[in-house]
């Protein structure tokens, strides 16, 4: 590993960190981020309702507000930049008391967002036919987006690459020191230096804040579980339908997702910080559904699975350690942590009081979407390369070209789930029950490493276990 020294090492590859290690790369300035897995948007970041808020939850004159309805002004153009689908679908708050509809309105006004609307019960059958009888009010907030999370993060994270940033994997954080105004970070056997420090590793934050000797917060863990239904329901809502919001948050929800399913959660229950899903959580879900649209069919559900929000008091912390000079501290990142994301890494840039540089950035290539071609451009691109006719995961219709191209780019894919992220191989019907083998063994050629070194997520989760390479055939 090179002894430079980066002008900031953001530790963890959420989609915060990810955010802040971005806008410095493209203000000019050197950046590295340590994470502790083998990819990036492994935490929370991967398991989240991928909605981009409108912004008319949040209490006002809170970073929650602010930086939520910031971030969603910033989302069209980053994904614009990014090739990256986001679809303004709006959203509705929907329940029987007219207060709480006028209260929310109201709160939004504040907030700065526009483009929200009263509805009866007339009006919300016709937009949206399945609402239960029990409803008879609705707020409809047109500027909600939905967007895939972890496409986001990876693309956001492979420009920053693609623009001189680092980003150094199987990197857990545990020893700091500093000299001459110097961090030196560790993982014992490696270490990264640097003139300023993010820490932004969400569930992890008093961990790493007690390695940094920086404020350390009193963290409520909440798990959120959730039910992704396939395609075959995808029209069942045009767009995000909440419940009215409680003190647990905002409540379950259906949404359709950017790629065709349909999410249904998630759960609000205080937790540790494990995501496992429960018997207990899941009937929950099927409860509160019900009460709230009479289509949702959860038989149709080809996964379950859960992620945890870190909780302090009513806000996020975002501040300059006043303990460690250096050390930025953003803490209790829940919802809307991903809508807001954009907007902190601005904030962040600020408190390190930075001066933007005038750089010309370097575009990521567009992901190549074979489903999202007509049969004309199809056939053009097989004609070119065969490898785009052979298709690895049926269920997704996804193609060994696919697959290629998304392990060769600036930030190259070591994991099962890594591909399933990047272009879906697996995430369909089948859950990679027919491709997983055929996914294992395109990662361990691409990557020329043995096929009993393929792991499906984090570091010890390989996905072949055993002595079968003493011939070398897993190569
Ligand atoms: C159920 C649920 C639903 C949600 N829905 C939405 C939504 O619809 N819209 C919205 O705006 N927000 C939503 N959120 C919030 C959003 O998901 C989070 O705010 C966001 O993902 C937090 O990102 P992060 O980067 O802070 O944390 P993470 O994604 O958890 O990233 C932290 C990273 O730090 C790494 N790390 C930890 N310790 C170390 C170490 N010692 N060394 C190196 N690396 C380390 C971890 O491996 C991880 O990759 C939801 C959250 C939950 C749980």
């Amino acid at each position: 590993m090179e002894n430079r020294v980066f002008d900031a090492v953001v530790i963890g590859g959420g989609v915060v960190g990810v955010s802040v290690f971005n806008e410095l790369i493209s203000n000019g300035y050197t950046c590295a981020i340590i994470e502790k897995e083998l990819d990036v948007s492994v935490g929370t970041t991967k398991a989240n309702s991928g909605l981009i808020h409108a912004g008319f939850d949040a209490e006002p004159n809170t970073l929650k507000a602010k930086f939520n309805v910031e971030g969603n002004k910033l989302f069209p153009s980053i994904c614009e930049r990014l090739h990256v689908d986001l679809k303004k679908c709006g959203a509705y708050v929907v329940g029987d008391d007219e207060k709480v509809i006028d209260e929310l309105i109201a709160r939004g006004k504040k907030n700065g967002v526009t483009g929200l609307h009263k509805l009866n019960r007339d009006k919300l059958k016709k937009e949206v036919p399945s609402i239960a009888d029990n409803i008879t009010y609705a707020l409809k907030a047109d500027n909600a987006y939905i967007i895939d999370p972890y496409f986001y993060t990876i693309c956001l994270a492979e420009e920053g690459v693609l623009n001189g940033g680092e980003i150094y994997f199987n990197f857990e954080l545990n020893r700091v020191t500093k000299s001459s105004g110097v961090f030196a970070l560790s993982n014992g056997i490696d270490t990264v230096y640097a003139r300023n420090i993010i820490n932004s590793t969400g569930t992890k934050y008093n961990e790493v804040a007690d390695i940094l000797g920086a404020e350390k917060y009193d963290i409520e863990y909440r798990r959120g579980e959730y039910y992704v239904l396939d395609h075959s329901e995808k029209d069942i809502v045009p767009s995000t339908i909440f419940p009215m919001p409680s003190k647990a948050g905002k409540g379950v929800l259906v949404t359709p997702t950017i790629s065709g399913n349909i999410l249904v959660g998630p759960t609000s229950y205080v937790s540790d910080d494990k995501t496992i899903t429960t018997s207990a959580g899941l009937k929950d879900i099927a409860t509160k559904v019900s009460n709230m649209l009479t289509n949702v069919n959860l038989s149709k559900t080809i996964r379950i699975f859960s992620g945890v929000r870190s909780i302090i008091g009513h806000d996020f912390v975002v501040e300059k350690s006043k303990l460690q000079d250096g050390v930025i501290n953003i803490a209790g990142i829940c919802s809307p942590g991903l809508s807001s994301a954009p907007a902190i890494a601005k904030y962040v840039f600020n408190l390190l009081g930075l001066k933007p540089k005038n750089v010309k950035l370097q575009s990521i290539t567009p992901y190549t979407k074979l489903g999202q071609l007509s049969i004309a451009e199809k056939n053009k691109l097989i004609a070119k390369n065969s490898d785009y006719g052979k298709i690895v995961c049926k269920c997704e219709g996804i193609s060994l070209g696919e697959i290629k191209d998304a392990i060769n780019r600036p930030i190259r894919p070591m994991t099962m789930d890594g591909i399933k992220r990047r272009v879906r191989a697996g995430m369909g019907r089948c859950q990679g029950g027919f491709c997983n083998d055929k996914v294992a063994k395109i990662l361990a050629k691409e990557n020329n490493i043995f096929l009993d070194q393929v792991c499906k997520e984090k570091v010890g989760s390989n996905y072949i276990v055993g002595n079968i390479t003493s011939k070398g055939e897993t190569k």
